[in-house]
């Protein structure tokens, strides 16, 4: 485990996702030097107090300065602006990956501003908790999980086998898909469960106050694995809402549908119609613990 991966990386945003890949570069890579770029002199100050980088920098540019691995792991909305910033400044040779929840806006975003020489392999460690921060970070996220890549058709081999080879080493499967693909089964995976969970947990805060109260004392019944997910960052989930706008419109019409047929289902006593669906559902549960995503 200790050949070094990459000699010098940068890591544009270091919250849950970066400082989880900074902490697994230092277990599994010792040798790399880890360059840690953020807005907040507060973030840059705990990423030096837990030792997740050799240097900080608030400057993308100067971080990206002859780093062999480029990685972006900020909100979505911050890409454009850091893909104008380091362009000019990237080595020749490097490779430039990321870590986003959606990837067709994230080419829309980056490819026009790099240069020819630069290797672009968009990626998305599907692996994640509700918290946010350097603090929150962990090498053991990526273990059993998922990496979807989505590298375009000009991406060289040898760099996307290498971002591939980093994720493998972490622990994860890693997957090829085209980043239109990617887009449409995390909005039924990921965004749409997102969706209805902060739907819920905001119509309980709509209740008037003496059933809201009720609600969280007697949340164990349901309530309160919603109110986990809607505890996911605002700025992040804004962001993947706005960027795969289409994907996700198109299954929550489909939900929506599916959802007045129950209420149907409900309002005309069809319980043929309701059990033959939770039998259904219960065997995807099923598969899903056999397949260790549980
Ligand atoms: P996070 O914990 O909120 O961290 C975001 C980091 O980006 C912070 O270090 C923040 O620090 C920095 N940042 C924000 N804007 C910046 C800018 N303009 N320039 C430089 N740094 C900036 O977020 P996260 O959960 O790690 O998510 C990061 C990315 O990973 C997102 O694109 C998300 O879609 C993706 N992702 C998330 C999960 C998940 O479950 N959380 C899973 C897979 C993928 P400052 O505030 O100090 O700038």
């Amino acid at each position: 485990m200790s050949d070094t991966l990459f000699d010098r990386v940068a890591l544009i945003g270091i919250g849950l996702i970066g400082s989880s890949l900074a902490r697994a570069l230092r277990r599994d890579s010792p040798q790399t030097k880890i360059v840690a770029c953020a807005r907040q002199s507060e973030t840059l100050a705990t990423v030096r107090r837990l030792d997740l980088a050799d240097a900080t920098t608030h400057d993308p540019a100067q971080a990206v300065e002859g780093a062999d691995l480029v990685v972006i792991a900020t909100p979505l909305s911050a890409y454009a602006e850091i893909g104008q910033r380091i362009a000019a400044v990237l080595k020749n040779g490097a490779i430039l990956t990321d870590v986003g929840s959606v990837k067709e806006a994230v080419i829309r975003d980056l490819r026009p501003h790099l240069p020819a020489g630069v290797h672009f392999v968009p990626g998305h460690p599907v692996a994640g908790t509700e918290h946010s921060g350097p603090e929150s970070g962990f090498a053991e996220l990526f273990r059993d999980r998922w990496c979807i890549l989505t590298p375009l058709p000009e991406a060289a081999p040898d760099a996307v086998a290498e971002i591939g080879r980093m994720w493998e080493r972490f622990g994860m499967r890693v997957v090829m898909m085209s980043a239109d693909h990617h887009d449409k089964v995390l909005a039924m995976t990921s965004h749409l469960p997102h969706l209805i969970a902060y739907t819920i947990v905001g119509t309980a805060t709509n209740l008037e106050e003496s059933l809201k109260s009720e609600v969280i004392e007697f949340s164990a019944s349901g309530f309160r694995d919603f109110t986990r997910i809607a505890a996911s960052d605002p700025v992040m989930w804004r962001d993947i809402f706005l960027n795969n706008r289409e994907a996700v419109l198109e299954i929550v019409q489909r939900f929506t549908e599916d959802l007045t047929a129950l209420q149907r289902a409900i309002r005309w006593g069809e319980g043929d119609k309701l059990q033959e669906l939770f039998t259904r559902t219960r065997a995807i549960r099923r598969s899903i613990i056999e397949a260790k995503q549980a």
